[in-house]
């Protein structure tokens, strides 16, 4: 089991606190960060990634104090950035090779086994001799995929990998960093909070900076779960004034009926009753609990 660390990591940008004291702790399997815009995931992986100092805490690895700068931690690490910059000249091969033999990989042969295997996992064999300037944004998404995994690192390190990318396209890579998840420490930082219920064996929220939430998904389903209720209309109705009364998780349709899912902490309703929410509505109304002022 690898032990990755994380303790009281503070950063600012000028004055501007952006991570505030963040400490948990991380093992084998797929770790969601979740969070509104700004709340500083980017942040945390790029100081995990050694690209950015913190002001303050510490990281360890399997109990040893990580150098962050250091070769032997570099090479332990798979990084996708949410904005990749990638070779634009190089094929989609070549440049995945370059990358291995960077990361001492001697022989031919065995790279090119390596780089066949992982362009048919992620599905885009096909386009291993395109020029990558010349591929279409998903592919290119997908070649920035490959790079952070081709050295076979033991932390991989993913910010919003699947933008760009299809609901098909998009499980198969979700179900590629499952098959691969228990031996390694896979964080992911997602926006299709749903997808990460089946992904994730832990999430983070971080909220401005603070974790604000650190569990199993399925914990913090259960811990909503007692304030989301469920009404349904007729969909005919005129449902404007409902709408403005309640706090509202989720809407759908049904046939003829508008199913409302709702935060009961605020106004409830006489017809409606407890369920319980999916992650993205749990997640919805964790941040609600802030407004509650009692
Ligand atoms: P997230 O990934 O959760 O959207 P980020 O980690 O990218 O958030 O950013 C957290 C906060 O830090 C944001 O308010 C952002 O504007 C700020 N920030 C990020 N990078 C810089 C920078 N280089 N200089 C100043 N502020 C920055
Ligand atoms: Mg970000």
């Amino acid at each position: 089991m690898n032990v990755l660390q994380i303790i009281s990591i503070t950063k600012k940008y000028e004055s501007r606190i952006v991570l505030n004291d963040v400490s948990t702790t991380i093992v084998n399997g797929i770790t969601g960060i979740i969070g509104p815009n700004g709340s500083g995931k980017s942040t945390l992986l790029k100081i995990i990634t050694g690209l950015l100092s913190p002001d303050n805490g510490t990281l360890f690895y399997n109990e040893k104090r990580i150098n962050l700068q250091s070769m032997e931690w570099r090479v332990k690490i798979g990084y996708l950035p949410q904005e990749p910059g990638l070779y634009e000249r190089m094929t989609a091969y070549e440049y995945l090779d370059y990358l291995l033999i960077l990361s001492k990989w001697k022989n031919k042969q065995s790279r090119k086994e390596r780089i066949n295997a992982l362009m048919e996992k992620l599905n885009f064999v096909p386009f291993g001799d395109y020029i990558i300037k010349d591929l279409s944004g998903g592919i290119r998404q997908k070649v920035a995929i490959a790079q952070a995994l081709i050295h076979d690192p033991l932390i991989i390190l993913f910010d919003e990998p699947t933008n760009n990318l299809d609901t098909e396209e998009r499980n198969r890579i979700h179900d590629y960093l499952l098959e691969i998840s228990k031996e390694k420490i896979i964080l992911f930082i997602g926006h299709i909070i749903d997808e990460l219920s089946r992904l994730c064996s832990r999430i983070l929220v971080l909220d401005k900076g603070e974790l604000k939430y650190n569990g199993k998904p399925a914990e913090l389903i259960e811990q909503q779960r007692d304030f989301v209720k469920e009404i349904r209309v007729p969909f005919e109705n005129n449902h404007q004034t409902l709408k403005e009364s309640l706090k509202i998780l989720n809407i759908g349709q049904n046939g003829n009926e508008l199913i409302v899912h709702f935060d009961s902490r605020f106004n409830d309703h006489s017809k409606s009753c407890l369920i319980k929410p999916t992650l993205s509505e749990a997640y919805q109304s964790l941040f609600f609990s802030n407004q509650i002022t009692r």
